[in-house]
């Protein structure tokens, strides 16, 4: 059996926090015997996440990797097709690009938000026209819970008629304008994969204000099943349902999403406060309209320092950081595509650091990370 490698003790980046009903949700799915893909917490998670989100219909998945394969799926994306995707994200983001056939083409991002540069997006929209290949989608990340720049994305897309995908995987309860983000594209997709603001323990939700796209979502996901009293397939599908027992656990941490936010975004303050007197060493500002879930506090080393060596000492002290993501366009699996750059997430992967950003850390658990921090960056 593989062992988990960790000292006790060790203060990590993002765990599960529980804290509403989750256990009397999954107890009652026991008790009834609702152990497996239909029961009632599936719809009741449903529910909540359109309550939470003000989505109109919400379609519970397996992962957030599903929900936006599904996604780009029943808005017609196809083998050849061009999809404009974020080059600053997780591979989860691009990867269902590529199962579908078709063709992930990297836009890099602003420095304000960090996310999709809306300039560089009509560039990479004109280049893809003029090579006879009006992109199919607008795959646009909302990285470490900060919204994009929506207002702008949208009238990029609208211009040229392209439907927006929201991953919005790492940004449950972040803003934009006021509106939960995920609700501004056709579609927006919501992770609860255990290292989320919150948690299935595995799991995703597509959200759309479609109702057709959302029940297209939810046929394909449950292997494509037509209507027969025999197994009938008229087209491919997958298995893609979620667990009535992680729809129990969703539920009861949707209870506390709101609290989970403050906290997270306490935690940021914490960091920003403690770290104001490191020179050269900088933060994510949260510009107008945005409302961030703060689901990672993010920082920018000082000149000089390397993300991998301060990692490394934070590490002999079993406190766990990370650098930024690493860009796709960066990426040997997508060293062929094409990339709009502007060397922005270049440097933010240079320089930036992940730091622990899990609801349940202490005040002594912060104090900890803010003590080996400093020591790391004064020699
Ligand atoms: C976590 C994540 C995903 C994938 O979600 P899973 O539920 O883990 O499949 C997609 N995109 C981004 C940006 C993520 O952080």
């Amino acid at each position: 059996m593989k062992q988990l490698n960790y000292r006790p003790g060790r203060i990590f980046l993002s765990v599960p926090h529980m804290g509403g009903h989750e256990r009397n949700y999954v107890q009652k799915a026991l008790e009834d015997n609702w152990v497996t893909t239909a029961g009632p917490n599936i719809p009741g998670f449903e529910h909540d996440v359109c309550q939470h989100t003000n989505a109109q219909h919400a379609v519970a998945l397996s992962s957030g990797t599903a929900a936006l394969h599904l996604a780009l799926r029943v808005l017609g994306v196809k083998a050849g097709d061009e999809v404009i995707s974020s080059t600053f994200t997780f591979v989860a983001s691009a990867n269902p690009v590529l199962y579908l056939g078709a063709t992930p083409v990297f836009v890099d991002s602003e420095p304000e938000t960090w996310n999709m540069d809306p300039e560089l997006l009509e560039k990479a929209i004109q280049d893809s026209i003029t090579r006879g290949k009006k992109p199919a989608c607008i795959l646009v990340v909302h990285l470490y819970g900060m919204p994009a720049k929506m207002k702008e994305i949208m009238t990029v897309a609208d211009r040229y008629e392209i439907p927006v995908l929201e991953d919005a995987a790492e940004a449950l309860g972040s803003r934009y304008s006021g509106h939960q983000v995920g609700t501004f594209g056709k579609i927006g997709v919501f992770s609860f994969n255990g290292n989320k603001i919150v948690t299935t323990s595995g799991g995703g939700v597509l959200v759309t204000a479609d109702a057709a796209l959302a029940e297209e979502a939810a046929y394909l996901a449950n292997q494509a099943k037509d209507q027969a009293p025999y197994y009938l397939h008229s087209q491919m599908g997958y298995n893609y349902l979620l667990s009535n027992v992680s729809a129990g656990i969703g539920r009861g941490q949707l209870e506390v999403l709101e609290k989970r936010v403050k906290q997270r975004r306490e935690i940021y303050s914490y960091y920003k406060e403690q770290l104001r007197d490191i020179e050269g060493l900088t933060f994510l500002p949260e510009p107008k309209s945005c409302f961030s879930n703060r689901w990672l506090t993010t920082i920018l080393l000082p000149e000089g320092f390397k993300p991998e060596q301060v990692r490394q000492e934070l590490e002999h002290d079993n406190i766990e950081t990370r650098p930024l993501w690493k860009p796709m366009h960066q990426q040997p699996l997508f060293a062929n595509y094409t990339y709009h750059g502007n060397g922005t997430s270049d440097r933010l992967f240079e320089r930036g650091l992940c730091l622990p950003s899990s609801s349940s850390l202490t005040e002594e658990d912060l104090e900890k990370v803010v003590r080996a921090l400093k020591q790391a960056l004064e020699e």
